[in-house]
């Protein structure tokens, strides 16, 4: 059922033209962009009479309004399984302890005497958080998005996940009861690039806002890619993906359910195996067609998520190969699967979370690690990181200089002006001092 691309005895190419050997999904957002860019200037015009129109052709629902009731977020978190929800709470209160150490404090720099540089963070003040909701419902996802950005002091946040057919054009009640659990009391039905466009654009329901994060499909990746200017954006966070560095001390079992465990995201998921053991790829091999047997979401996801170009074992000559395609692939998920694994992942250098050893495996970290699951997918982990606090706070620099402090750098700036030909810059020192002082200098 999955692939496999022996890069096992020549050495590896570099760069890009090892990224090329290696599985990756046709996940063509630049593509899905002639598709969304309609859809948000509809939703531009037409605001809230737009999303109604979507929500009946793309979720198959109709629906009056965007806005969810208050009531039915309580209604939801009164209904929620009591396992949910301590399950939930248990989400919530370790991802609050990891995101909580991530807050920055401001650092000022004495440059000279009397001339100071601070860094100020400052929250982003309106934010949009989309949580996926088509194939699956990703209660997790709404902790995922909140928690760091209550941690990061955002004073207005609104949550907006797909509208159900099952439950009379609302988000799914698990979404709306872990919105309520974590105090968040602004959510819409919406779903896909329209939502992204109406947290971008504002409707007669919802004021826009400053930055939009989450994960979502690929419309929801080109809506962002796309609204990315006026609105601020996280990573592209799209269709799902995990790598695996296994040597022969992995447990075939644990690899098979782990790289099933991402196929059953999504039929454009991507999970890769490499390894330099031939023997635990057989073995991998094998225990795939037990597992998927005993597991749901098979001929819709699972199949063809394992069976397509994104999905591979890749085979290699030794682990420093092994962290070389790694390296290049970028994982969204990596784990490592080898012995002394810890020193293996700190050699790692592109990833969006590193998953180590035996007992790490990522749906640990999708829900209860206390790490963040928003992560870059498709190779933009090689630039990008995970949703934290860090997401949702500006950095503002304070420049605070004393006329001394200025007087002592006044003829370096006037001359780097003049030798960008910006004579009004040097102008600007100039007129602020009788000029034959500095100019002694
Ligand atoms: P989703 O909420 O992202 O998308 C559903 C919406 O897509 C629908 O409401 C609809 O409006 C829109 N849509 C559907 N068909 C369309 C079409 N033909 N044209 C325009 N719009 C259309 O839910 P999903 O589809 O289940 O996808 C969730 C994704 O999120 C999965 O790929 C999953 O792997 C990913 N995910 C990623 C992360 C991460 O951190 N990278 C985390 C969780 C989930």
């Amino acid at each position: 059922m999955i692939s496999r691309i022996d890069l096992r005895g020549a050495a590896l190419p570099e760069g890009a033209a090892l990224r090329d050997l290696l599985p990756r999904a046709e996940f063509d957002v630049e593509a899905a962009l002639e598709q969304v860019r309609p859809i948000c200037e509809d939703v531009r015009h037409r605001g809230t009479a737009a999303l109604i129109d979507y929500a009946r052709r793309f979720d198959g629902v109709e629906i009056e309004r965007v806005r969810v009731p208050v009531e039915a977020l309580t209604e939801a978190l009164d209904a929620l399984d009591p396992k949910v929800r301590a399950a939930l709470e248990e989400s919530i209160r370790r991802a609050r302890i990891v995101h909580r150490e991530q807050r920055r404090t401001d650092v000022t720099t004495k440059v000279v005497p009397g001339g100071t540089v601070t860094e100020r963070w400052v929250p982003v003040e309106r934010v949009g958080l989309y949580v996926p909701g088509g194939r699956s419902v990703y209660p997790s996802s709404v902790v995922m998005n909140v928690v760091p950005a209550q941690e990061a002091g955002v004073g207005s946040l609104a949550v907006a996940s797909p509208p159900q057919a099952d439950f009379a054009g609302l988000p799914h009640p698990t979404i709306l009861a872990a919105c309520a659990l974590l105090g968040v009391d602004e959510v819409y039905a919406a779903g896909g690039a329209q939502a992204v466009a109406m947290f971008a654009y504002g409707t007669d329901e919802c004021a826009p806002v400053a930055l939009v994060t989450g994960p979502g499909n690929i419309y929801v990746a080109a809506a962002k890619r796309l609204l990315k200017g006026r609105i601020g954006i996280d990573s592209e966070a799209g269709p799902t993906e995990i790598a695996v560095l296994a040597d022969r001390t992995a447990d075939p079992v644990h690899v098979a359910a782990d790289l099933i465990s991402q196929a059953e995201h999504d039929p454009m998921a991507a999970a890769v195996l490499v390894t330099d053991s031939e023997e635990l790829a057989d073995r991998t091999e094998k225990e795939l067609a037990p597992q998927i047997e005993a597991t749901k979401h098979v001929e819709d996801r699972i199949v063809p998520a394992l069976s397509g170009r994104q999905s591979a074992i890749v085979l290699v000559d030794g682990l420093d190969e092994g962290l070389k395609v790694v390296d290049a692939y970028g994982a969204e998920h990596l784990e490592i699967q080898t012995a002394d694994a810890a020193a293996v992942a700190a050699r790692v250098r592109n990833a969006g979370a590193i998953f180590v050893g035996p007992h790490a495996p990522v749906s640990l970290g999708d829900y209860c690690a206390g790490s963040n699951h928003v992560l870059p997918t498709g190779g933009c982990a090689c630039h990008s990181s995970g949703l934290s606090v860090q997401s949702f706070l500006r950095g503002i620099h304070v420049v605070d200089y004393s006329r001394e402090a200025l007087a002592e750098v006044a003829h370096h700036v006037v001359t780097l002006a003049e030798a960008e030909d910006l004579p009004a810059h040097g102008a600007a020192i100039k007129a602020r001092f009788d000029w034959t002082v500095p100019q002694s200098k």
